[in-house]
């Protein structure tokens, strides 16, 4: 069972532990003191216009349509050009997802798919006070033969040293919990930007229920852990991704430390 210092934070969401983890000052702006962001960076937009074109696509609206409307929702020419070229490769996904269900039996599609569990893994609404761990889905695929899909799409770059169970566990978790029917789960991530999906092996639900589950609450607890403390700031490379970071005042000393100046060097 969670701890209580865990409970306390509920829900979590597999970004909401990131976040714990790397910042508990970021954490404490942005979940606990719930200011709103006063910054949001641009790779951030552009992330989520993809995601809702891919939506949208998926969805069936037609791939040009989808594209241009959420390209002009963007705020500058920049991020337009930098959301088209990631947008190329929607088209050729689109088309090779479209092959892929006619080659499977497919029972069902989940795009954009919340779901929810409480703290026994019982299944429960996304808003539901109840609720302990989250998350939405970007796309599944549940076939007939009583298996699962599960795809990430992301448009960062690959992580060295991530598996891809690592980086789909927290959907595990829930779409066990949602679909207990299911007796195999593919994993794959959708690299937008390189236009590859890459798959993992396929997990069974002993290997869920032995590894993926207590490997999740571990990483919850863990997260309740390191912002037990109070909001202590914790700068690093995604200092650089804070939406919080004007406010921050190690993030001033990180970016404009000032430089020693050596005569010698002139
Ligand atoms: S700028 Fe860096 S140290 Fe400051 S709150 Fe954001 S992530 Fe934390």
């Amino acid at each position: 069972m969670p701890t209580t210092r865990a409970l306390i934070h509920a829900p979590w969401s597999a970004s909401k532990v990131g976040t714990a983890l790397r910042c508990p000052r970021l954490f404490h702006w942005k979940y606990i003191e719930k200011i709103a962001e006063p910054e949001v960076m641009p790779e951030t937009r552009i992330g989520k216009a993809i995601h809702k074109a891919l939506e949208l696509a998926l969805m069936g609206t037609p791939i040009p349509e989808a594209t241009s409307t959420v390209r002009a929702e963007l705020p500058s020419e920049n991020e337009q050009l930098r959301f088209d070229r990631l947008g190329t490769g929607i088209p050729a996904f689109a088309h090779r997802i479209s092959q892929f269900r006619r080659s499977r039996r497919v029972a069902r599609q989940l795009v954009e798919y919340s779901l929810a569990v409480r703290e026994d893994l019982t299944v429960t609404q996304f808003y539901s006070g109840d609720a302990y761990y989250r998350g939405v889905l970007d796309l599944g695929y549940l076939f007939e033969d009583d298996s699962i899909a599960l795809v990430d799409h992301k448009t960062g770059v690959r992580l060295p040293g991530t598996s891809i169970a690592d980086q789909l566990a927290g959907y595990v978790v829930l779409a066990s919990a949602a679909f207990r029917h299911v007796k195999r789960f593919w994993l794959g991530v959708h690299w937008i930007a390189e236009r590859a999906v890459e798959w993992g092996p396929p997990l069974l639900p002993d290997q869920v229920m032995d590894k993926i589950i207590p490997d999740v609450m571990d990483n919850i607890e863990a997260a309740a852990l390191a912002v037990s403390d109070g909001p202590r700031t914790n700068p690093g490379p995604w200092c650089d991704r804070c939406s919080y970071r004007d406010r921050c005042p190690a993030s001033k000393e990180l970016r404009y430390e000032p430089v020693e100046y050596d005569e010698d060097d002139d």
